[in-house]
Formats: C-alpha cells, structure tokens, sequence
C-alpha cells in the first residue's frame, strides 16, 4: 500500500482544534481524510458513530489494546480512552489520502515519534486559560465538572507545545485557519 502523509492536531481541549481541522477537511485539493478515533467515552450533543468516533465500552477498548490493534491510545481523563486504530491509517492510504488527526498532545507526539518524516505535528495554542474557559462553557455541552477536569489538563498540556514541528495561535480564528492551511499545504508539496 502506498503511504501518504499525516497531519496532527493536537491542543488542549476548547482551543478551537476542531474548528481548524473540519475547516483543512473541506479543501478539496489538500486530499485529507479524517481519522476516525475510538472512544470510551459516551456520545456528546450531535455525534455520530463512525463519523466523529468510533465509540466502544470500555471492556471493548480494552480487549483491543491487548490485542495490539492501536497505533496510539491514551486514557485522556479517567476511563475515557480514545485512540486511533491501525486499520484506521490503513483505510485512509488505501483510498490514496492523506490522514488528519484531531488527538490529544500525548498521541500526537507518539504519532510523530512513530512516523517522523510522514508527520507534520501541529500545536493549536489557545491565547489564554480564561479565553479557554469560556470556549468550553460557550460550547454547553458538558458539565462544570467536566469543563474543570479538560481545564485542569491545560497548563501541563501547554507546555508540551515546544515539542511539535509548528505552533499555530488561536486568538483570531480567521488568522489560524490560514495560518494552518499554509502550513499543511507546503508539507504535502513535497
Ligand atoms: P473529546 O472528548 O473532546 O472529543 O476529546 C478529548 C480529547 O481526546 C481531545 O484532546 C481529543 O483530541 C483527544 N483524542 C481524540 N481522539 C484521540 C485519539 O485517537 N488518541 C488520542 N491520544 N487522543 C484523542
């Protein structure tokens, strides 16, 4: 099978991330597909199965992982696992596409740490902690107990920023959005 390359996104949660990748997978002429990850965690507001996730039981997720079928996987908040199966990256290259991930820093890194010439690793960095705040509560998806434990998570995923090949800041979305398609689009020049 032909290889194509990898994108990775990867942020603390509410730094607008998603927006940026959903914003990438509408340009046709990137060729991107989205990889699809598995999650224990349960379905939020408007998502799809096998669209936004793949979402097993936790006892599923973890057979999978003792039978080796992930590339990466991470249990980002407490028996919420999420991971990108291999059979993910496989489907995507064999259709001739190159693979977007919207995954958390620790997945990101081993991502790039498995593939560091195909890997264009991308940090979204959101302006402040307060801005993030009020993203997440914006979003009313989820409880305060919720929103606090993604916020808690921020500072040590921050510092993690320095190890990614491209730091985009998220204050202006417009901006971001640009700033990432230039990005993305001259590492599938070459
Ligand atoms: P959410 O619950 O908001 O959809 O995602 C929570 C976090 O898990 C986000 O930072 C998201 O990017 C991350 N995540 C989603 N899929 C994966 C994955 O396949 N692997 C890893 N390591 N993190 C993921």
């Amino acid at each position: 099978m032909k290889q194509g390359k990898l994108i990775v996104f990867s942020a603390p949660s509410g730094s607008g991330k998603t927006t940026i990748v959903r914003h990438l997978l509408k340009q046709e002429e990137l060729n991107l597909e989205f990889s699809i990850s598995a999650t224990s965690r349960e379905k939020r507001g408007q998502e799809v199965h096998g669209k936004d996730y793949y979402y097993l039981s936790l006892k599923e997720f973890k057979d999978k992982i003792k039978a080796d079928e992930f590339l990466e996987w991470e249990e980002v908040y407490r028996d919420n696992f999420y991971g990108t199966l291999k059979t993910e990256v496989e489907r995507i290259w064999a259709k001739g596409k190159h693979v977007i991930f919207d995954i958390d820093v620790s997945g990101g890194l081993r991502i790039k740490r498995k593939f560091p010439e195909q890997t264009l690793a991308i940090f979204v960095k959101p302006p402040d902690l307060n801005e993030l705040v009020k993203r997440l509560k914006e979003r009313g998806e989820e409880s305060e107990e919720k929103i606090s434990m993604r916020v808690s998570k921020a500072p040590a995923e921050l510092a993690t920023a320095p190890l990614f090949d491209e730091i985009v800041v998220n204050s202006n979305l417009e901006d971001a959005l640009k700033d990432a398609y230039n990005l993305v689009s001259d590492f599938l020049k070459d």
